[in-house]
């Protein structure tokens, strides 16, 4: 089959044929049926939506010789020409390459000449926003007062980059991105009278990967085509495009949930060179991003609801790791062993792993079955201020006695009223009238904020240490080469 860009070959050719922009399209059919035509439109849009396709059907339209129910003939002379771009009635112009302002008066100075053979003189400047703003004065100039012959149509990406002054001359037509539902019918619509043969799910993978634009829709459909030899399989499609599959997703995300390091080792074990490690990532980061949104939907609906059991501070958690090294695969030359590391640190810092090293740590030497004072000060109500003081201070308690140790700069905070307070806190929590002595022969090891300082290092250290034992783990850092310690400073 002789083979036209798929793309230009089905761009739109009447209003009824433009995919997803209904609302514009009503508009503008409405303002023909009624007559009131504006002299200067701007469509505002991202790419591949349909802004210059629109603006061709309206400049049809409106020179049509046979216009019907708001649509143009497409068989007279000048929907013709127009379609085979030799209407000299109609100029298109990029902004983005003809932006100066002896470009745009060179087209200023056509403007007073009557059409040549159409009822209007169309001007079509694509990327407006890209004007100079000498530009955008001269063109303001003709705007205020256009001949009656003349239609500007504007189309811009950047809408927010173009003059108010501008826009308050046009009228405005935002056109939005095209659903995935949309894109898919258009798609089906055009496979099928091309004869070429699709799955369901073909079609869901390039909707998705169009991202809201028709045009690259038609682009991507185009590559996977000719690769596919007309005959599109979600396989092949996946493998065009660089997608991970499905599975190799879920497999991963089951890996994280369960925290499953041996399935981790031989799901690396198997793992396809050809497969794109920043892909799976961005894969697994999507999902992880619908699961998050699912634990606070209703939908009962999901095959992604068994994941919403994890926690959603574990999700923020794996999510933020996932963003934070995809920066590193550009730059990296093993991204296998990248990805390999991303997914040890999201399993290594998840909440389960860390709760199963504070067991191991709650046997420390610190506690003292007689008197814990690290334990008596979290739970005497001290004023935030005296708290933080005693914060430094190891205490015994002797009989009736205790014995308050502080460095010599905090002592001196220990005021009267400090003094009242401790005092009163201690009697009520020992239920007994107790004499209070203050010192400096503080032990530091046994202070609440040495305790804590330790504590943290040590439940990290067992933390890496727990994992440096694990089998799984110990396999693939060596086959990285590399050991657990760096990464937990990643
Ligand atoms: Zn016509």
């Amino acid at each position: 089959m002789s083979y036209l860009v798929l793309a230009r070959k089905w761009r739109p050719k009447l209003f009824s044929e433009v995919v997803g922009q209904n609302h514009v399209v009503q508009a503008l059919q409405n303002s023909i049926l009624n007559e009131k035509i504006n002299q200067a439109y701007i469509f505002n849009g991202t790419r591949g939506v349909g802004k210059t396709s629109i603006a061709r059907i309206l400049t049809k339209v409106l020179n049509c010789e046979d216009v019907k129910k708001g649509e143009p003939c497409d068989k007279c002379n000048q929907c013709l020409a127009l379609n085979e771009n030799s209407l000299i009635d109609f100029q298109e112009i990029d902004a983005a390459s003809r932006r100066s302002r002896e470009e745009t008066m060179n087209l200023l100075e056509t403007v007073p000449y009557l059409p040549a053979s159409s009822k209007y003189k169309v001007y079509l400047i694509d990327e407006v926003h890209m004007l100079t703003k000498e530009s955008f004065n001269a063109l303001l100039k003709t705007l205020e007062e256009p001949p009656p012959h003349v239609i500007f149509m504007f189309a811009t990406t950047e809408i927010e980059k173009v003059p108010a002054t501008i826009l308050s001359r046009c009228l405005q037509l935002n056109l939005r991105l095209v659903s995935e539902e949309e894109i898919i019918d258009q798609l089906s619509k055009i496979f099928i009278h091309e004869n070429i043969k699709f799955d369901e799910a073909s079609l869901k993978i390039i909707s998705k990967a169009a991202s809201g634009s028709m045009r690259d829709a038609l682009t991507i459909s185009e590559k996977v085509v000719s690769y596919c030899n007309e005959d599109l399989k979600k396989e092949d499609v996946q493998n065009v495009l660089g997608i991970p599959n499905e599975e190799k997703v879920f497999k991963l995300l089951d890996i994280l949930k369960d925290k499953d390091t041996t399935a981790l080792v031989s799901f690396f074990e198997d793992y396809d060179e050809n497969d794109s490690c920043l892909n799976l990532l961005e894969s697994l980061m999507n999902v992880i991003q619908e699961v998050s949104l699912l634990q606070f939907s209703k939908s009962q609906d999901s095959n992604l609801l068994k994941y919403t059991e994890m926690t959603p501070e574990y999700l923020q958690l794996i999510f933020q790791i996932g963003l934070s090294n995809k920066i590193y695969f550009e730059s990296s030359s093993d991204p296998k062993g990248l990805l390999s590391m991303t997914l040890i640190k999201m399993i290594a810092f998840s909440p389960e792993e860390k709760k199963n090293f504070k067991v191991t740590s709650s046997n420390n030497s610190y506690k003292d079955s007689s008197f814990d004072w690290n334990l008596i000060l979290n739970e005497i109500d001290f004023s935030v201020l005296l708290k933080q003081i005693l914060f430094s201070s190891s205490v015994k308690k002797i009989d009736n006695k205790i014995i308050i140790s502080l460095p010599e700069d905090k002592i001196t905070r220990i005021n009267e009223e400090y003094k009242k307070e401790i005092s009163s806190c201690f009697n009520n929590y020992f239920n007994q009238i107790l004499e209070i002595s203050y010192d400096s022969n503080v032990e530091v090891d046994r202070t609440p904020l040495f305790i804590k300082d330790e504590l943290k290092i040590k439940e990290s250290n067992e933390a890496v240490d727990l994992i440096s034992k694990d089998e799984g783990f110990k396999k693939i850092t060596s086959e990285l080469n590399t050991d657990i310690k760096n990464i937990s400073k990643k």
